[in-house]
């Protein structure tokens, strides 16, 4: 059983957005940028940027009328010029978990004619943390034959700001900005984690990109975003609370352990080249033997900064004795932690999950090698908001009918 919310809540449906730019997303140093570009002087532009910037992340100001510390002459100039995008909100769901998804609609604020875009983003509070699970592009290219995403064509990429308004509206709806309320519907989020350097008890605890799309196939947004949310002075999330999945896109592996500096989560699934060929077909192009020589080489990677394997539990195809006992052996010398994630069905897929015995035999074994293997309970499954069970209706147009809309 799941609740559906019937929510009209479209976000700037009120006023046209053509033509005016979006703060959400911009660096620190683009956002002076922008604001001298709209005359102001260096000094000024430093200090309206600060300004913006704890309105924008900190308090989840959508309106310019709010800045009470900017004259209102000023505050009509920004509202007249740019925008403080945020998704409009298609439809929220809840689980009897607690779990709960949206589906989030972007429109191109520069080209308002081409149809907006759909991702979905999933909230799952625990005892004691509430993880955002965050889309990073619409579809995906890659195949992995036991995924949902994996049969949606890539529409796009997310922009640095869509990705970031995927957090700003989770943190709205659950009332995780300063005097906003927790949500009274379904079960409420309770999690007594601190996800920030204040230690304020926050709905949102946790990052990961682990939605819809490859996120290292969008590495400059997704790293931009990225930074934005653990930047003090706005979201505040420390790095260490968000995690990056990758299917495995070795050339940027490293640059992401360096520029961007959070915790590392590799789709790891097969334990030899021929099977992980079919599951994670990317594997062709980066096999095994690169993967791990890329993880072991994670800048940062320690016993406290460890990488997070994932390996979905696969009936007959990925789970037996043999394939626990050589994935002991690949991760032999890399600070790992396992997680086994009984796979989540969706129509249409000929895979099976792993018997619940299986599951247990094959922990064990990892288990008794020292590692942490803990199993994923599956989340939101009622709602379709488990892991790999995302995709939206969005499909992609042909360059035809993209000319002729853009025409
Ligand atoms: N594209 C990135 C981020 C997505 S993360 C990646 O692949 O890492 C989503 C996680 O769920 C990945 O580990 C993915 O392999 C896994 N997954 C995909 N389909 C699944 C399914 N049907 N059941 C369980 N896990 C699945
Ligand atoms: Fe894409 Fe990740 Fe799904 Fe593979 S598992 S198809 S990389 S979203």
């Amino acid at each position: 059983m799941s609740i559906a919310l019937d929510l009209d809540y479209h976000a700037h449906a009120d006023r046209p957005s053509a033509g005016r730019v979006s703060l959400v997303g911009q660096t620190k140093p683009q956002l002076r940028e922008t604001l001298m570009g709209i005359g102001l002087d260096e000094r000024e532009a430093r200090m309206r940027s600060s300004q913006l910037w704890n309105w924008i992340y900190h308090n989840g100001v959508t309106d310019f009328d709010r800045m009470t510390n900017i004259q209102k002459g000023f505050r009509q100039k920004l509202s007249d010029t740019f925008l403080l995008d945020r998704p409009e909100i298609v439809t929220e769901q809840v689980s009897i978990d607690g779990t709960r998804k949206w589906l989030f609609r972007f429109r191109d604020p520069k080209n308002p004619l081409l149809p907006p875009v759909d991702v979905e983003t999933v909230y799952i509070p625990e005892e004691d943390r509430g993880t955002l699970c965050v889309s990073s592009q619409v579809g995906c290219t890659l195949t992995c034959s036991f995924c949902h995403t994996g049969t949606q064509k890539l529409v796009r990429n997310l922009t640095a700001g869509e990705i970031l308004g995927q957090v700003l509206m989770a943190r709205e709806r659950l009332g995780d900005f300063p005097g906003g309320e927790r949500p009274t519907d379904g079960l409420v989020p309770a999690p007594r984690g601190s996800g920030g350097s204040e230690g304020d008890s926050r709905a949102i605890t946790n990052i990961v990109m682990m939605g819809m799309g490859e996120p290292l196939y969008n590495y400059e947004n997704v790293k931009q975003a990225l930074l934005i949310a653990s930047d003090e002075a706005g979201i505040s999330l420390s790095k260490r609370r968000i995690t990056l999945s990758t299917s495995g896109v070795v050339p940027f592996i490293e640059p992401t352990g360096r520029d961007i500096g959070v915790m590392l989560a590799i789709s790891l699934h097969a334990v030899r080249d021929d099977l992980r060929d079919i599951l994670v077909p990317i594997n062709k192009k980066y096999p095994l033997k690169e993967l791990i020589e890329a993880c072991r080489n994670y800048p940062g990677l320690s016993n406290a900064r460890r990488i997070t394997f994932e390996y979905v539990m696969l009936r007959d195809i990925n789970d037996s004795d043999a394939d626990a006992r050589e994935l002991v052996r690949l991760l032999s010398g890399i600070p790992a932690k396992i997680n086994l994630i009984p796979f989540n069905p969706w129509p249409g897929t000929n895979y099976e999950c792993s018997t619940s015995a299986r599951i247990e035999q094959f922990a064990d074994i990892v288990n008794r090698a020292g590692y942490a293997s803990p199993v994923r309970t599956p989340r939101g499954r009622d709602i379709f908001a488990a892991c790999g069970q995302l995709k939206s209706a969005t499909e992609r147009l042909s360059k035809k009918e993209r000319d002729a809309l853009t025409a």
